[in-house]
C-alpha cells in the first residue's frame, strides 16, 4: 500500500498530520493506498513557498514560462499510457476513457504555450498631447484550485498551466479519492524545469480547503465539484475578499426531435449517458424525446443497447464503463433507482444486482434505463452521478424548452434534429451555458472557455481559454506624457 505525500517547494514531503483517508480501487474495493488530511501548518507552508518562487517567476518573460510548458506537453505525451493506468486504477474509469481525459488536458497545456500571444496588451498612440496610454495584464500572485474526483488528470489541468503560464504561483488541493495523477503530471512538470514553488500539492477534505479560502495570501481560488460545495467556496472566498471561480453539478437534458437520426441519436445518448459511468458534469442524464411516436422509437432503439452495456474493470480492454468511485455512492445510486421505482416511473432496464465473476467487492452499478419519468420526482431533480438515464416525454419543443428552464442546473445540453431552424431556436434561446447540435457532450476545446450557468456555476468567468487569462491577471492602464518638457502650469479641473 503506498502513502501519499505533499509536494512543497520542488519536494516530496510526508505529511505529520494524524488524520489520514484509504485510497481504493474501486473495481475490486481494494485499500491501495493512504492519504495525509494535512494540517493548517502544511497548507501554509506550501502557500509561503509559492508566495516566495511566485516573485521571479511572475516577472519571468512569458516566452521563459510557455518553454516550460512546451517541455511539459512532450512529455505528457510521451508518458500517457501511464497516466492513463495511473487515473483507471484510482478512478476506475477505463483506459480509453482515461486516454481521452487526459487528452483533453493535454490541449489546455497546449494552448497554455500560447501565453506570450495571449498576455499581449494594448496601446493607444497620443491619447493626449504626446500622451500615451498602454494597458497590460499582471498576475494576481498565489493562486489555489480544489478538484473533484471524476477527472483527476483532466480538471486540475484546466487550472494550473494557464494559471502558472499566466505567472503566478498555484497549490492544488486534489480530490482525496484519486490522488495519484496529480503527482504524476507535478513530477513531470518538474522534468520539464518549472522552478521549486510555482506548483505545490496539498492533501486533505475541508479543512485544507477551508485554510486556503481565509488565506490572505492566496488571491484567487478556482474550484470544480458539487454544487452545494461550489456555493460555499464561492462565498467563503468571496467574503475573503478572492476572486472565486466555482463550477458545480449538472442534470444535463438532451431533446431528440421527431426528425433526428434515430440510431445516432440512441448511440449517442449510450456514451453520453453510461459513459464513464455517468461520472461527468457534462454527462446526459435526461432525454427528452418530443411527441409520443419518437419517445418509443428511442426506448425501443436504447433498451438493447443498455441490456449489451459491456461492464468491466479498466483492465478488461473491452469493457465500455467501470464501476463507480465508492461504495457510498454506489449505495446512493442504488437508492435512486429504488426511489424512482417507487415514484412510479417506469423501470426499462434495471441496473440493481449486477455483480461481475472476480469483482463481487467492486462498486458496480448495471446500466438503468427509466421511461415516463416526470419532473416531481428525485431521479429527475437530482444530480445522480451514475449509469442512471431518465427519459421525459414531452409532445411539443417549446414544452422541452419550458422543461430544460425549470431546472436549476444549466450545465451542458444537446438537441438532435435535422431541423436548423429548431436548432439554431435552440441554440439561441435556451438558458444552459455548453450547447450541443447533434454533438451529445459539448465540451469546448481548449481555446475557447469552458462553464455552466444558473446552480452550475458560480462567479463571472470561465475555466480555461481566454477567460483564464482574465481570471488568472489583474489589467494595469498607465498613462504616460514623454517628453516632461511640455510646459504646463497647474491644472485643477479634471483632466480631458
Ligand atoms: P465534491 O464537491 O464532493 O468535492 C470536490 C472537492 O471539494 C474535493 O476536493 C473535496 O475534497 C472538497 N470538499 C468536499 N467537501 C467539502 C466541504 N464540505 N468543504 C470544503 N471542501 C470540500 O465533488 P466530487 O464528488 O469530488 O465530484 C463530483 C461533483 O463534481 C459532481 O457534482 C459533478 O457534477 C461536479 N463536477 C462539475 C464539473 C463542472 O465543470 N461543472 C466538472 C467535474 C465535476
Amino acid at each position: 500500500m503506498y502513502r501519499i505525500q505533499n509536494a512543497i517547494n520542488g519536494k516530496l514531503v510526508s505529511s505529520s498530520s494524524d488524520r489520514e483517508t484509504g485510497v481504493f480501487n474501486p473495481a475490486t474495493g481494494e485499500q491501495i493506498g493512504q492519504l495525509p488530511l494535512s494540517t493548517d501548518a502544511e497548507i501554509n507552508e506550501a502557500v509561503a513557498s509559492a508566495k516566495q518562487a511566485q516573485v521571479a517567476w511572475g516577472d519571468a518573460p512569458p516566452a521563459k514560462r510557455a518553454r516550460v510548458m512546451h517541455r511539459f506537453l512532450t512529455l505528457l505525451n510521451e508518458n500517457i499510457e501511464d497516466l492513463a493506468r495511473e487515473i483507471s486504477r484510482e478512478q476506475g474509469k477505463t483506459h480509453e476513457d482515461a486516454i481521452g481525459e487526459w487528452t483533453r488536458g493535454i490541449e489546455v497545456v497546449e494552448f497554455a504555450c500560447s501565453i506570450p500571444q495571449m498576455l499581449k496588451g494594448e496601446y493607444s498612440r497620443n491619447v493626449g498631447p504626446a500622451i500615451d496610454t498602454y494597458s497590460a495584464r499582471h498576475p494576481l500572485g498565489v493562486v489555489a484550485g480544489i478538484t473533484p474526483f471524476n477527472f483527476p488528470g483532466m480538471v486540475p489541468m484546466w487550472m494550473y498551466p494557464m494559471a502558472i503560464a499566466c505567472g503566478n504561483a498555484f497549490v492544488l488541493k486534489p480530490s482525496e479519492r484519486d490522488p495519484s495523477a496529480s503527482m504524476m503530471a507535478w513530477e513531470l512538470l518538474r522534468q520539464a524545469g518549472l522552478p521549486d514553488g510555482i506548483l505545490n500539492i496539498v492533501h486533505g477534505d475541508k479543512s485544507a480547503v477551508d485554510c486556503l479560502l481565509d488565506h490572505p495570501d492566496v488571491k484567487a481560488v478556482s474550484f470544480v465539484g458539487s454544487t452545494p460545495i461550489a456555493q460555499y467556496v464561492y462565498e467563503r472566498g468571496t467574503k475573503a475578499g478572492k476572486r472565486v471561480q466555482a463550477l458545480g453539478g449538472a442534470k444535463n437534458h438532451m431533446i431528440i426531435m421527431p426528425d433526428a437520426d434515430m440510431e445516432q441519436a440512441a448511440n449517442a445518448l449510450m456514451g453520453a449517458g453510461y459513459g464513464a459511468a455517468g461520472e461527468r458534469c457534462m454527462a446526459i442524464s435526461v432525454a427528452v424525446p418530443v411527441g409520443e411516436e419518437t419517445a418509443d422509437r428511442l426506448v425501443a432503439a436504447l433498451k438493447p443497447k443498455v441490456e449489451a452495456l459491456k461492464i468491466g474493470p479498466s483492465t478488461d480492454s473491452a469493457a465500455e464503463m467501470g464501476p463507480v468511485i465508492t461504495k457510498a455512492h454506489q449505495e446512493k445510486v442504488l437508492d435512486y433507482i429504488n426511489e424512482g421505482e417507487k415514484a412510479g416511473a417506469n423501470l426499462v432496464v434495471d441496473g440493481r444486482g449486477f455483480s461481475l465473476q472476480g469483482y463481487e467487492n467492486g462498486y458496480f452499478v448495471g446500466g438503468t434505463l427509466f421511461d415516463n419519468v416526470t419532473e416531481d420526482m428525485s431521479i429527475y431533480r437530482d444530480e445522480i452521478f451514475g449509469p442512471v438515464l431518465s427519459v421525459v416525454r414531452k409532445n411539443t419543443f417549446a414544452e422541452a424548452v419550458d422543461l430544460i428552464h425549470g431546472h436549476e442546473y444549466a450545465n451542458g445540453t444537446a438537441i438532435f434534429t435535422r431541423d436548423g431552424d429548431a436548432a439554431r431556436d435552440f441554440a439561441d434561446r435556451i438558458e444552459v451555458g455548453m450547447v450541443g447540435i447533434n454533438v451529445p457532450i459539448p465540451v469546448p476545446v481548449a481555446y475557447h472557455s469552458f462553464g455552466g450557468w444558473k446552480r452550475s456555476a458560480f462567479g463571472a468567468h470561465g475555466i480555461y481559454g481566454p477567460e483564464a487569462v482574465h481570471f488568472y491577471t489583474r489589467l494595469k492602464t498607465v498613462t504616460a506624457r514623454w517628453p516632461t518638457g511640455v510646459k504646463e502650469g497647474s491644472v485643477f479641473a479634471f483632466p480631458s
